[in-house]
C-alpha cells in the first residue's frame, strides 16, 4: 500500500468517521496516503461521542500502556492543529478506604518512572473543586491522563481532516462490502480504493459476522448522565482531572492486576453490592462549559435493550454526589453509550476479506488507544504492502 498520484480512486479507504477510523485517517494521511472515510450518519454518534472524553493512559499497563502514550501525544498535537479543546490535566483516582489506598500504594511503587503519585485528602479535596466525601482517606494523581471534550473532539478532528488535501470524508454513505476486484460497494456506489480499514465499532457483526463470532465481539451498554457542576461556595466546581473511585480500580488493567485489588473487590462486594451489581466504574469529567459528565454502568449483550433502568442511574448518581459532597445533582441529560466488548483481548485487528482489515477497539479504551493503535495498523500494513 504505497501512495500513487496518478492512479485513479484511493490508497485507502476507511469505514466509520468514529474516533477509531478518523484515527486511521489522521496516521495514513500523514504518511502520504490518499484517503476516503466514508460514515453512515451526518456526523458521528457512535460511542466516541458518548463517552468520558479520558484518554486513561496511566491505568493501562503492558502494550495498552504503550498504544496510550503515543495516543496521548498525538491527541495532544492533532487538538492543537485542529483546534479542538485537550487538557493534560491528568487523572485523579480517589480513595475512600484504606483497600483503596493500598491498591494506589502498590501500582505508585511499581511506576519507577513516576506518574503515579500518591496526594493527602486535602490536595484530593482541591483537585475536586472543594466539595469531599467525609470518607476520602487520600489517592493518587495520574500524570499522563489527558482529556477531550468527547462532543466537539470527533467533529473537530473530522472538520480538520477535511480540509487535508489527502482526505475526503463522505457523509450518509454507507459501506456495503468488498467488491470482487478490491473495491468496496457502498450505498452511494462503487468506491475504487486498494485497501479498506473498517473501522465500525460494535456493529462490526454486521458487516462480518463470522470475524466478530469467531472474537466473541458483543455490545457492552453503558448509562451515562449530564448534571450540572455542584456548587461550592457561591461559584460552581472546577474539577480539573477525570475523576476516578474504587470501583475504577477493578476495572483498570494497573490497578486491577495489583495483589491489593483482591482485598478490594471482596470489600466491594460486601459494601457496595448495588456499584457491583451494575458492573459500575463510578467516574466523571468536567467538559469546558463546566456540566459534568458521570456514569457509569455495564451490561454486556448480542443485542443491547433501548431501555435505560432508572435504578442504574440512580446509583450512579447518588454514589457521585457522595463523592462531591452535594445533597444532589441536576440531570440535564442521559443516555446510553455503547461499544464492542470481547473477553479475548482489549482490540481487534483482523483480515476479514482480501483487501479488507477490521478494526475494533473491543474494551472500554478507545479514546485511550485509537491514535496509537491507527499508526501501528497503518505501519503494518504499509510495511506487508512494499
Ligand atoms: C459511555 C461510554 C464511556 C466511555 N468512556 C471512555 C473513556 O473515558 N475512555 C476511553 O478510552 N474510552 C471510553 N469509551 C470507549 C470509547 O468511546 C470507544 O472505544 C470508542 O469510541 C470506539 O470508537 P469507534 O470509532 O470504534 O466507534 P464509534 O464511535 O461507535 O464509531 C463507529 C462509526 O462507524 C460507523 N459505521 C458503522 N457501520 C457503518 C457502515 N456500514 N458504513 C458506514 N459507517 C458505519 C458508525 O455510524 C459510527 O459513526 C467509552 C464508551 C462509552 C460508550
Amino acid at each position: 500500500m504505497t501512495s500513487s498520484p496518478a492512479s485513479p480512486g484511493y490508497d485507502l479507504l476507511v469505514v466509520g468517521a468514529g474516533v477509531v477510523g478518523l484515527a486511521h485517517a489522521a496516521a495514513a494521511a500523514e504518511r502520504g496516503l490518499r484517503v476516503l472515510v466514508i460514515e453512515r450518519d451526518s456526523h458521528a454518534v457512535g460511542a466516541s461521542v458518548r463517552n468520558f472524553g479520558h484518554a486513561c493512559v496511566t491505568a493501562q499497563d503492558g502494550e495498552l500502556l504503550d498504544l496510550a502514550r503515543v495516543a496521548r501525544e498525538r491527541w495532544l498535537s492533532l487538538s492543537s492543529a485542529a483546534g479542538f479543546w485537550s487538557t493534560s490535566s491528568g487523572g485523579l483516582a480517589v480513595a475512600r478506604s484504606a483497600a483503596e489506598l493500598a491498591v494506589l500504594e502498590e501500582l505508585a511503587a511499581t511506576r519507577a518512572d513516576g506518574g503515579v503519585r500518591l496526594v493527602s485528602a486535602g490536595e484530593v479535596r482541591e483537585r475536586i473543586g472543594g466539595g469531599l466525601d467525609s470518607l476520602t482517606v487520600g489517592g493518587a494523581v495520574l500524570e499522563e491522563d489527558v482529556r477531550v471534550d468527547p462532543r466537539t473532539a470527533v467533529a473537530g478532528l473530522a472538520a480538520w481532516l477535511e480540509q487535508q488535501p489527502l482526505v475526503d470524508i463522505r457523509w450518509r454513505t454507507a459501506y456495503l462490502g468488498p467488491t470482487d476486484d478490491g473495491g468496496a460497494r457502498t450505498s452511494r456506489g462503487v468506491v475504487a480504493a486498494a485497501r479498506t480499514i473498517v473501522c465500525a465499532g460494535h456493529d462490526l457483526d454486521y458487516l462480518f459476522p463470522e470475524a466478530a463470532e469467531e472474537a466473541e465481539v458483543k455490545r457492552c451498554g453503558l448509562q451515562m448522565a449530564l448534571v450540572e457542576a455542584p456548587t461550592v461556595g457561591s461559584s460552581s466546581a472546577r474539577i480539573a482531572p477525570a475523576v476516578l473511585t474504587g470501583t475504577s480500580m477493578l476495572r483498570y488493567p494497573a490497578f486491577s492486576t495489583t495483589a491489593a485489588s483482591v482485598s478490594l473487590r471482596a470489600e466491594l462486594e460486601r459494601t457496595r453490592p448495588d456499584l457491583i451489581g451494575i458492573d459500575a466504574n463510578v467516574m466523571l469529567t468536567q467538559r469546558p462549559d463546566g456540566s459534568l459528565l458521570i456514569g457509569d454502568s455495564h451490561v454486556t449483550l448480542a443485542t443491547m435493550p433501548p431501555f435505560l433502568d432508572e435504578s442504574a442511574s440512580m446509583v450512579l448518581l447518588e454514589s457521585a454526589a457522595a463523592l462531591l459532597g452535594a445533597e444532589r445533582l441536576v440531570v440535564r441529560q442521559r443516555w446510553q453509550g455503547i461499544y464492542a466488548s470481547s473477553p479475548r483481548a482489549p482490540y481487534l485487528v483482523a483480515d476479514v476479506a482480501p483487501g479488507v482489515t477490521a478494526v475494533s477497539v473491543t474494551s472500554g479504551v478507545g479514546m485511550t488507544i485509537s491514535h496509537g493503535l491507527a499508526v501501528k495498523v497503518v505501519d503494518q500494513l504499509m510495511a506487508s504492502a512494499v
